[in-house]
């Protein structure tokens, strides 16, 4: 079972602009903005705004509104960021074996260079 949603996590901080981030989108759905510690020249993190866990926990929970939103927001915001044409990569780990360190549900946009078969 999925651990309970912490609202003191720091994306739920984040999202609640009680700590700063690099914003570069914002809609009903979701926000995205820049990883702190980028493993690629373009890392963006995309977050639902709904308290969700996991990509697992918002796959079981998320409405089907929801579920639509942040997957259009994914999409949208790496095509703002230029990145369709070269190409990207989206990342979302799950859990402990997933090395997933952020209990909010975020998908990891990289790009911006070739990124070879896989990131570590
Ligand atoms: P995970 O391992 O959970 O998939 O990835 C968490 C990501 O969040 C890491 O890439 C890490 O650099 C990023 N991160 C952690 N804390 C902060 C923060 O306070 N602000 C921002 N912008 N990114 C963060």
């Amino acid at each position: 079972a999925t651990q309970p949603y912490d609202d003191q996590n720091i994306f739920a901080k984040i999202l609640r602009g009680e700590i700063p981030s690099q914003r570069v989108y914002d809609d009903e759905f979701a926000i995205a903005f820049h990883d702190i510690a980028p493993q690629a020249p373009t890392h963006l993190l995309v977050i639902p705004k709904g308290a969700y866990v996991s990509w697992d926990d918002f796959a079981a929970r998320g409405s089907d509104a929801e579920i639509a939103g942040f997957v259009r927001a994914v999409g949208t915001v790496a095509r703002a960021a230029g990145l369709v044409e070269p190409g990207y990569r989206l990342l979302a780990n799950v859990g402990q074996h997933g090395h997933q360190e952020v209990p909010h549900l975020h998908v990891h946009i990289f790009g911006g260079a070739p990124l070879g078969p896989m990131l570590a």
